[in-house]
């Protein structure tokens, strides 16, 4: 199956760019990691070692196993390169519509005729994507979760020109990955974001209007509804930058409702993007997350 998957390019190395690529070299596909610099590339890579070590050391793998995945993943800063001969295509860059037309406009050009186009956008418009790249038929949303190598779904969005040929590869790539897919039409925010942003919007609002501080807040859905992790930490985790621009969007395209609360912009404008920069609503140490200490 990694024969008829591979080689696969996933573009942009970020929180979920390195882990697709690890979701494809655990099945022993060859993986291109483009990033628009080396550097950021191969931070990607290190980013899969340092998952898998981790792995290793508890005796969950192989250290050969490891390293066989690892060397499966080649960084590259060149989009040529990344896409020629690949039969996905799947980009993991911001959530911009702008920065993916032209990125995948790029990947047209340099990709075979009949690669797939896939997208890993939270909430952006795939029959748009598909039809400013010009190549409708073959674009289709590939949403993967956070962190991708552990979560179980794919969340496949048809746009309104995607073919019935591009839908069926997409089933089945899911399955040959050992993700469970769900199939929805193109609408902002698809079935997962729409609903997970709100919660975590609603619980910063509850937050602002000091219903209850944050560890309150995230024990209140972590124990009281059984989910695994509470909005707030959750925000940290996908990234307070791409909650934002998912909320900006989907403000535009359906209404007032998902307006992202005032504290969700300060924190994004000092920096503090979540676990990915060590602060948002927590504070992100080697022994997990905490509160920041007053003044901090
Ligand atoms: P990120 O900020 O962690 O990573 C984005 C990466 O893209 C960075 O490494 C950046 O250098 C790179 N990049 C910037 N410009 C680029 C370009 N022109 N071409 C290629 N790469 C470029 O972001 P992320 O959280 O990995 O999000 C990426 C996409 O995945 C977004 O569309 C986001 O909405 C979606 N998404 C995110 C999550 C999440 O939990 N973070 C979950 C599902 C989907």
């Amino acid at each position: 199956m990694s024969e008829q998957i591979g080689p696969i390019a996933v573009l942009g190395a970020g929180t979920m760019g390195h882990g697709i690529a690890q979701c494809f070299a655990s099945i022993g596909a060859a993986v291109r990691l483009y990033d628009v610099d080396l550097p950021r590339a191969e931070k990607g890579r290190a980013q899969i070692r340092a998952v898998l070590d981790k792995v290793v050391a508890k005796g969950k793998m192989a250290a050969e196993r490891a390293d066989g995945i690892v060397g499966l993943v080649n960084p590259t800063a060149d989009v040529a390169t990344a896409v020629t001969g690949a039969r996905w295509v799947i980009e993991a860059a911001p959530e911009d519509m702008q920065l993916k037309v032209d990125l995948l406009g790029k990947v047209k050009a340099a990709a075979p005729a009949d690669a797939i186009l896939g997208s890993n956008t939270s909430s952006l418009s795939i029959t748009e994507l598909g039809a400013r790249v010009g190549a409708a038929d073959r674009v289709i949303g590939l949403h993967f979760f956070n962190p991708p190598p552990v979560m179980e779904l794919l969340e496949i969005v048809r746009g309104v020109s995607t073919s019935a040929a591009t839908i069926a590869a997409a089933e089945s790539m899911a399955k040959a990955i050992g993700k469970t897919s769900i199939l929805v039409n193109d609408a902002p925010g698809f079935a997962t974001s729409r609903l997970g942003v709100i919660l975590g919007c609603e619980a910063m609002r509850m937050l602002e209007s000091g219903v209850a501080g944050v560890v309150d807040i995230d024990r209140a859905m972590e124990l009281g509804y059984r989910h695994p992790m509470g909005p707030l930490k959750l925000t940290d985790l996908v990234g307070l930058d791409v909650r934002l621009a998912i909320l900006d969007h989907l403000t535009r395209e359906i209404g007032e409702q998902f307006r992202a609360p005032p504290i969700l912009r300060r924190l994004v404008r000092a920096g503090h993007l979540g676990k990915k920069t060590g602060r948002g609503f927590y504070v992100w140490t080697p022994e997990g997350p905490r509160l920041p200490m007053a003044g901090e």
